[in-house]
């Protein structure tokens, strides 16, 4: 099946994922992507899990207001009860969920639904984050976003976690976390040891 010119029409399923660390930009992403199935008359709908209540319950905030609705789901299986009619699904915080997300996303995907996977490569430490890095292997295609070094400016690699908290789920905000390069969270890790 041939596209249109804006890249929106009905596609065969497959799996997008895009990853990054903290402030890099991936809901934007995501949101972004759908609101283009939207504008072209798909069914979209984003799902993410219960826990990230930073924001409001229904919906994944964007910062021109236009939101689209989310559905917060305490494990992945219930993506397949909910998405059944469902053309374009998005997958918010997807680091957060159990590894049954990578069959799930391969069974909607193989139902032709356009999966779309927005999450953490790795947490705090710089360890890949729950079933992101699997995904990642069996996407059709990966979009990794960088966020900016607040030290040096250049690109960010890791979310470093400022506050001393030892849980891998920190949900955080600016006070929380700072975007690193490799070499500025290398000289951080250090100065925290010493
Ligand atoms: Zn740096």
């Amino acid at each position: 099946m041939t596209e249109n010119l804006i890249g929106e029409a009905h596609r065969p399923g497959r799996i997008e994922v895009v990853c990054g660390s903290m402030f890099s930009g991936k809901t934007e992403e995501l949101i972004r992507r759908m609101k283009r199935a939207k504008f072209a008359k798909q069914k979209v709908e984003i799902f993410k899990p219960a826990l990230d209540t930073r924001y409001s319950e229904e919906d994944v905030v964007s910062h021109d207001q236009n939101s689209i609705r989310s559905t917060p789901i305490e494990s992945s299986g219930s993506i397949l009860l909910l998405a059944s009619d469902i053309d374009v699904v998005g997958i918010d915080e997807a680091q957060f969920l159990d590894n049954g997300l990578v069959e799930v996303c391969n069974e909607l995907a193989n139902r032709g639904v356009r999966v779309i996977v927005a999450g953490l490569d790795m947490d705090y430490k710089g360890v890949p984050f729950g079933p992101i890095p699997a995904l990642c292997a069996i996407a059709d295609e990966v979009t990794k976003v960088h966020a900016i070094c607040v030290k040096c400016g250049s690109v960010a690699y890791v979310s470093h976690r400022l506050v001393n908290n030892d849980k891998r789920v920190l949900l955080g905000e600016k006070d929380e976390y700072e975007p690193l390069c490799r070499e500025c969270y290398q000289k951080a890790i250090l100065n925290e040891k010493s």
